[in-house]
């Protein structure tokens, strides 16, 4: 009833904005238009977000060559840049030119875009800033003011990964579900809608695109079992076009009247059997199409990637079995209608987070010396697809970009993977050692496509984590994987399993479909990648918190500077009065300390470029202060079971949240039972986030995973608190918060 009620009060506001901001069409004087002379009718161009489709067909020509004008620069989403001033001849002389603090400690993993001389970046709680892209200088914020409690729905932190521009406005997908347009100019509110069912736990952490003054947007969910669908609004009015669902709803409930009713009744619906399953119980599944949406405007067709099923087993949500479309594929779309046009499903009947969602782009390959138009993906399943952008059929046999583990090669003449069966965990508890892990071989981290050197630039991730379902209902509150956290990590206790976790940028040559060269962080994480003419390839990392540039051709680093925190997002260049800028967003979550200033800011350099950052404040000092221990062994095994279930997803696996949350092994609530029923029972820290718990735990429940944490903070005294390195080595990679892993290799 909480959710809906706030839902509810967003709903009144969306429409009064939009009844406030939207420029009314019947308030013209009748026939004004029409009696115009002609040369006036065209609108003059906004000064303020001049995109439009002439501006993005032509991104490589003058004029437009120096902006960053969509997500992945341009609608084939290849985040190459003709820009060359700063190269492999001179980009030792980088230097920050301007920074901008954010007033997020969160995880920053936004792609700015760069219209015209102003940057347009948005951080975490959806928060969008638009700054003087040579000075620095603010011209404006927006804050979305998405409540505090709507962080327990985000998977994987309350991250948002870029904006859109169009026609003088800029859009932008808010967590809980809104897509909010603004004047470009202001940062005022133009219309604001709910693209989420209200009260159910959607959020929006992608970037929109804008294809024929439509706004595409997706959402995320699918591991609360929501189900996944993109939707496309007006530009103008923010009415809805057309919505595309990813996977069938209740049958029962009979058509959506949207363009995937068809597809998902003729090819979709047979490949559920749900019997005993979710339906008639509720609708879901996953699929949720969080990140990739790409448009082609050579076959004036959309590319979107449908993310992975809900709950993970697929065996909860198909129990007779069935591929589960169009779970873990490439669909492709009409853009005008939402009409279906072709699928390629990557992961049948995925139990293992292997979404499609990873970026899609679109390219001319020379195969077999014949010219291609392709769409390219490296998904978290670990094959490097090349699929013919026409049709969706595979151009050449996927190689895997690491060692994967859960399938042997994919058949050509079905397009299907080859299982290793071991691969299907089941609830009889039997587990596997999965690679990639449930983050995926690569995630949303962007990569790069650079045509000089015909290479993709992968921010790769190869880690092994292990899958066991449980027997587990479903969990009243929060996220329902129905794997065992517990059980799963005594599998690399097991004699012979190996803990891998490495991180590296792989340059992969998509036609032979082999590595070039690679360049390893050991157990940290490359971010996002960009390419340039310059013949570079720029990239931040969280193993040494720096942000650094690569000769393209042989993985040689050129240049590095610090940035005092991990940068996972990815970078972008630009340039403003004859000077080349590089940008990126810099933030990591893993500060070891949630009190700690996370470094998150957007850097801007330049050739020569004399800023420097101001020094790092030290964390503020956590003390462990625990009560003596109390309960029995059995009281405290029932704490730690419940605060695995409940409290892991946030505060980490064994106590230890690394900062992502609070550490709550240093909390006062540890001392008091009274204290700590305020904050789970009665949601004391509600606005911060820390929602009730009352309809999931019992009083002595709360007070059991108080005694387990106590527990925990008496270990840490005379063993140490751990803290990141610690974490690695006991952790070591994997895709989940809720497990303890790596999040921002996650979604
Ligand atoms: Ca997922």
């Amino acid at each position: 009833m909480r959710q809906l009620s706030i839902v509810g009060a967003w709903a009144a506001a969306a429409l009064l904005l939009a009844a406030c901001g939207q420029p009314s069409s019947s308030s013209k004087p009748a026939g004004v238009t029409a009696t115009q002379p002609a040369a006036s009718a065209a609108p003059a161009a906004p000064m303020y977000g001049n995109v439009n489709a002439t501006r993005l067909l032509a991104a490589d020509a003058e004029g437009n060559s120096g902006q960053w004008m969509s997500y992945g620069r341009t609608y084939d989403e290849q985040r190459f840049s003709p820009l060359d001033q700063i190269n492999t001849g001179n980009v030792a002389q980088l230097g920050l030119a301007w920074f901008a603090d954010f007033d997020t400690n969160r995880g920053q993993e936004s792609t700015p875009l760069e219209v015209d001389g102003t940057i347009y970046v948005t951080t975490a709680w959806s928060k969008v800033n638009a700054y003087n892209a040579v000075t620095g200088k603010p011209l404006w914020s927006y804050d979305p003011k998405v409540p505090g409690q709507w962080g327990v729905n985000a998977c994987c932190d309350v991250v948002n990964r870029g904006a859109a521009v169009w026609d003088g406005k800029v859009y932008v997908g808010a967590l809980d579900g809104r897509l909010i347009a603004l004047d470009a100019a202001t940062g005022k509110p133009v219309w604001s809608v709910q693209t989420t069912p209200p009260g159910e736990p959607y959020t929006i952490t992608g970037a929109p695109r804008v294809v024929k003054g439509m706004v595409l947007i997706g959402n995320g969910g699918a591991e609360f079992s929501v189900r996944g669908f993109i939707s496309a609004y007006d530009a103008e009015t923010g009415k809805l076009d057309w919505r595309f669902y990813i996977v069938p709803g209740d049958p029962a409930k009979g058509p959506d009247g949207q363009p995937s009713d068809k597809p998902l009744r003729d090819i979709a619906l047979k490949t559920w059997n749900s019997h005993g399953g979710l339906w008639p119980k509720k609708s879901g599944g996953g699929g949720t199409p969080w990140d990739a949406i790409t448009y082609d405007p050579k076959l004036d067709l959309l590319y979107v990637g449908g993310g992975n099923g809900g709950p993970w087993p697929a065996e909860y949500r198909s129990p007779g079995g069935g591929d589960n479309l169009f779970l873990s594929s490439i669909i492709a779309l009409k853009p005008e209608t939402g009409e279906y046009v072709w699928h390629y499903q990557e992961t049948q009947a995925d139990s293992w987070d292997y979404t499609a969602t990873q970026q899609i782009t679109v390219a001319d390959l020379n195969i077999d010396g014949q010219v291609r138009h392709v769409v390219m993906q490296a998904p978290k399943n670990g094959y490097f697809y090349v699929l013919d952008a026409a049709t969706g059929q595979l151009l050449s046999e996927p190689k895997p970009i690491v060692p994967l583990n859960w399938s042997t090669g994919i058949d050509m003449k079905t397009g299907r993977p080859i299982m290793n069966p071991a691969a299907h965990y089941d609830r009889t508890g039997k587990g596997f050692l999965l690679i990639p892990t449930p983050g995926g071989a690569h995630s949303w981290h962007p990569m790069s496509y650079d045509p000089q050197t015909g290479l993709v630039y992968i921010p790769t991730m190869y880690g092994n984590y292990p899958m066991v379902a449980t027997h587990q209902d479903d969990n009243p509150m929060g996220q329902k994987l129905l794997i065992s956290m517990r059980k799963g990590f005594a599998m690399y206790d097991q004699p012979g399993a190996k803990r891998i976790n490495e991180g590296y940028l792989q340059a992969w040559d998509p036609v032979r479909q082999k590595e070039v060269w690679r360049v390893s962080f050991g157990n940290g994480r490359g971010g996002g990648t960009l390419s340039t003419a310059g013949g570079l390839v720029f990239e931040g990392n969280s193993q040494d918190n720096a942000f650094a540039a690569y000769r393209a051709d042989n993985g040689q680093q050129l240049w590095s500077l610090g940035a005092q925190t991990g940068i996972v997002a990815g970078p972008i260049t630009y340039e403003v009065g004859g000077v080349q800028y590089v940008a990126v967003v810099a933030g990591s979550r893993l500060t070891g300390n949630f009190y700690a200033p996370n470094g998150s800011r957007l850097l801007v350099y330049k050739l020569g470029g004399t800023a420097q950052l101001p020094p790092q404040a030290p964390p503020p000092q956590q003390v462990l202060n625990p009560p003596p221990q109390f309960g029995t062994a059995a009281f405290i095994r029932r704490g730690e079971d419940q605060y695995n279930r409940f409290c892991g997803t946030c505060h980490g696996t064994d106590g230890q949240s690394r900062g992502l949350f609070p550490d709550l092994r240093y909390s006062p609530a540890l001392t008091s039972e009274m204290l700590m029923d305020s904050i789970v029972l009665d949601g004391a820290l509600t606005d911060k986030g820390m929602v009730s718990f009352k309809s999931a735990l019992s009083k002595q429940d709360v007070n059991a995973i108080r005694a387990y944490m106590v527990e925990r903070a008496h270990y840490a005294m005379t063993h140490g608190p751990g803290g990141m390195a610690a974490f690695r080595q006991l952790q070591q990679n994997a895709g989940r918060r809720r497990s303890g892993a790596t999040p921002e290799a996650s979604h």
